[in-house]
């Protein structure tokens, strides 16, 4: 029934480890969403755009306070100077901005790169546009890649830094390498930057558009949903140069036209919080990393720099220890593998999601520690 386009994209192992943890009672740590809502404030900030009457059709680039925010926000933390009006566009959440620079970029047949393994809308959008995925490995044990090779037909490289699953925050190195090759084959780069402030160890997110003769041919993708805690709202946004964001624009039109008003001027409020906001959230959010790693400790972890996952080796198939694990130890996890297109080289690998309550990161290590590996 389901266009060919589209085979393949069935329901995942997501839908079967949540049914298995709702069966066993199982702590999930799944799924990558919170527990807790975001920041009072900008809860608060929705509500007032609600009773204060922002409740129709935003304009197709977003609310004008949301795209001066995200301006500022971008100038704050990074440097970059943008024209709200021109340079900034409102989404709903990162996934349809991905979505919607994929179909706007890219010609059918053409080739889209990604690290591998990735977020799993991005090979479902090269899809529906007719282009090929085409995955960059990055390496076990600690998730760093080869050298960078060009296919024929490469047109668009997505980068995921702070990188979902693996937790890999790409280095200056790393990205000068990157933006090396993207210069060379003259691609355009979308880069997926949601997990842009939680990271760890005084390490810092470097965007690729601020390296040189990067800004003209980067597209930059965030959203609200995991620096704030509100998954749900699906606020994002992509910037960069006017002709690219304007691409964007041109696609979303016709898929969400505008997203939620209340939710973009609340939006504008949260990324106006204090910088201290921010390094604060990292903060309580690598002492929950530490505490689920140091209790995994009888496995082989990948202590992840940053994101709401961390990775573990351990030691068998990874999917088959996922299945037995909500009954030997009453924890939910998924196989890393699920995230690629090569789940030989993923096979040990589990991922599990650390964004949640510190006493349920404290139970769920307690059960694992208990765990026999
Ligand atoms: C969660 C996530 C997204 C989705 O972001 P939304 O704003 O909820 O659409 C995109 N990319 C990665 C890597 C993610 O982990």
């Amino acid at each position: 029934m389901i266009a060919s386009r589209l085979a393949g994209f069935g329901t995942t192992i997501f839908t079967e480890m949540s049914a298995l943890a709702e069966q066993t009672g199982a702590i999930n740590l799944g799924q990558g969403f919170p527990d807790e809502d975001g920041p009072r404030a900008v809860l608060e900030a929705a509500h007032a755009a609600i009773r204060d009457g922002h409740n129709q059709y935003a304009p197709l680039p977003g609310v004008p306070a949301l795209r001066e925010a995200i301006a500022e926000h971008q100038q704050r933390f990074y440097g970059i100077e943008l024209d709200p009006a021109t340079q900034v566009q409102v989404t709903m959440g990162a996934t349809e901005a991905i979505a919607a620079a994929i179909l706007a970029l890219a010609e059918p047949g053409d080739d889209v790169l990604a690290f591998d393994p990735s977020y799993d809308s991005y090979s479902a959008a090269a899809k529906m546009t007719g282009a090929n995925f085409v995955p960059i490995p990055l390496n076990p044990p600690d998730f760093t890649f080869d050298e960078l090779k060009a296919t024929p037909n490469a047109r668009i490289l997505l980068v995921n830094s702070p990188h979902n699953p693996t937790g890999r925050v790409f280095t200056r190195e790393e990205l000068q390498r990157i933006a090396d090759f993207v210069i060379e084959h003259d691609l355009i780069a979308i880069t997926d930057e949601v997990y842009e402030h939680l990271v760890f160890d005084g390490l810092e997110h470097i965007p690729l558009s601020t390296l040189p003769g990067m800004a003209e041919r980067t597209l930059s993708i965030s959203s609200l949903g995991k620096t704030f805690s509100v998954t749900g709202w699906k606020v994002g946004w992509a910037t960069g140069p006017a002709p690219l964001v304007a691409a964007v624009r041109t696609a979303k039109q016709f898929l969400t036209f505008a997203g939620a008003t209340p939710f973009q001027h609340a939006g504008a409020a949260a990324l106006r919080l204090p910088t201290h906001f921010y390094t604060d959230f990292a903060a309580e959010l690598q002492a929950k990393r530490d505490h689920l790693c140091d209790a995994l400790s009888q496995f082989t972890v990948a202590r992840p720099q940053g994101t709401y996952f961390a990775n573990v080796d351990v030691g068998a198939d990874a999917t088959e220890f996922a299945r037995e694990l909500p009954h030997r130890a009453g924890v939910v996890a998924i196989p890393t593998a699920v995230f690629s297109t090569d789940r030989e080289r993923l096979k040990p690998y589990l991922r599990f999601a650390f964004c949640k309550r510190l006493s349920v990161i404290d139970e769920a290590a307690a059960r694992l520690h208990a765990l026999e590996s």
